[in-house]
């Protein structure tokens, strides 16, 4: 689960790591407010929408007084912002945070994730802060420094001081930046974060190290005990399918292609859309209806492939093994039915009780493909929609 930075620095500030002042506004009024309990003369004024790339989208603007943080307000709010990372359709700023302006001597990167490769969190730092990391990562990955992080001890002081010192961070201020990773990690650790990154971290005129911005990610497996970071939650932000999805406890992630799958278990489901793209189509989705899925679930999950409108044909790919086929077959023929289902669809079941399953299917009179594999289902689908 995602937050808005407003809110990471929230956490961050109660975790004794250093941030900016400032405040939430969702209107004019209240972004004229915030400035007005900042002691700062210059404000910036930064566009809340869970996507980064703002800066150089437009999204973060300079104040130099209240009258702009104003206009800056009226700009912003209402706006669609495009960035690198929302895709072409933006995304609909609503809130602000309206922050003290800060005196920035350099800017630096520092980012906690989980590696799974080893297993562990990963201290990643860099002297080349502001700009996107992926594009450092790719160009001088020499310049991203990593440290592992031993779960039984947790991050180490002297681990901090060498990451300090390998991007340059001056020498008088490698105390404060040492006390700023060490907050950050017990923050990532209690708060069951999945990504912390802070880019940039900054050095500032008057000696200080600053988060400027602030990213944070929750593990959705154990937001059961972090309520707190559950309040933050900001539906406005998330795809309307996948909302309705969470609902009925489907796994469902939007895509942008135009066949829409159904399937049960997160590696079949994966492993359909790979053979979907392999017989050159694209899916619209990734959906695991789960092992224990139901005729009600089944149509839920219909009518939410059916929502998209991209979707041109849908391919239902399930094995029975804990679900029996003739179970699935029906939840089908319901769904198809009380949804009028006009596409093409193409089923491929296999497992228990197949044989009952595929002759309710050719029995119902509708319009449903049977494929006798994987392979030939999304060939099926493939040349369908085309
Ligand atoms: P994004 O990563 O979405 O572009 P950031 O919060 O990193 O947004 O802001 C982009 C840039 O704007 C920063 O790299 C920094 O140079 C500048 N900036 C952000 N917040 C402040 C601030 N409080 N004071 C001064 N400059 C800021
Ligand atoms: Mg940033």
């Amino acid at each position: 689960m995602n937050i808005h930075e407003y809110q990471g620095k929230k956490v961050l500030r109660n975790y004794g790591v250093a941030v900016p002042n400032g405040a939430v506004a969702f209107s004019e009024d209240e972004a004229v407010q915030a400035a007005e309990s900042l002691t700062s003369n210059v404000f910036v004024v930064k566009a809340q929408i869970h996507a980064g790339g703002r800066g150089k989208a437009g999204g973060v603007k300079i104040a130099k007084s209240k009258e702009e943080v104003r206009e800056y307000a009226k700009e912003l709010l209402g706006k669609t912002l495009i960035t690198h990372q929302t895709g072409p359709e933006g995304q609909l700023i609503k809130r602000l945070l309206i922050e003290e302006g800060c005196d920035i001597k350099k800017e630096y990167y520092v980012g906690l994730v989980l590696d799974r490769a080893t297993s562990r969190v990963v201290l990643m730092a860099s002297e080349e802060g502001g700009t996107e990391i992926e594009e450092v990562a790719e160009k001088t990955p020499e310049k991203i420094m990593k440290i592992t992080i031993d779960p039984a001890i947790g991050l180490q002081a002297h681990q901090a001081r060498k990451i300090a010192f390998s991007i340059n961070i001056p020498k008088e201020l490698v105390g404060k930046a040492v006390k700023f990773m060490m907050a950050l990690y017990q923050a990532f650790i209690e708060k069951d974060c999945s990504i912390a990154e802070i880019n940039p971290l900054v050095v500032t005129g008057d000696g200080n190290v600053i988060a400027l911005d602030a990213k944070l990610n929750f593990d959705s497996n154990s937001l059961y005990r972090q309520k707190d970071i559950v309040e933050f939650r900001d539906l406005d932000e998330e795809d309307p399918k996948e909302i309705e999805a969470s609902k009925h406890d489907l796994s469902y992630i939007s895509l942008d292609g135009n066949i829409g799958c159904m399937v049960n278990g997160a590696g079949l489901a994966m492993a359909t859309m790979d053979i979907i793209k392999y017989y050159g189509g694209d899916p619209a989705n990734f959906l695991d209806v789960g092992g224990g899925a139901t005729a009600e679930k089944v149509s839920e999950a219909f009518k939410i492939i059916l929502s998209d409108k991209n979707v041109k044909g849908i391919f239902v790919n399930i094995f029975g093994g804990i679900m029996k086929c003739d179970v699935i077959a029906e939840g089908i023929i319901e769904a198809t039915m009380q949804a009028g289902l006009t596409l093409p669809l193409v089923v491929r079941l296999e497992g228990t009780n197949v044989e009952l399953g595929k002759r309710l299917l050719d029995e119902s009179g509708l319009n449903i493909t049977s494929a006798e594999s994987m392979a030939d289902g999304a060939q099926k689908i493939v040349s369908l929609v085309k």
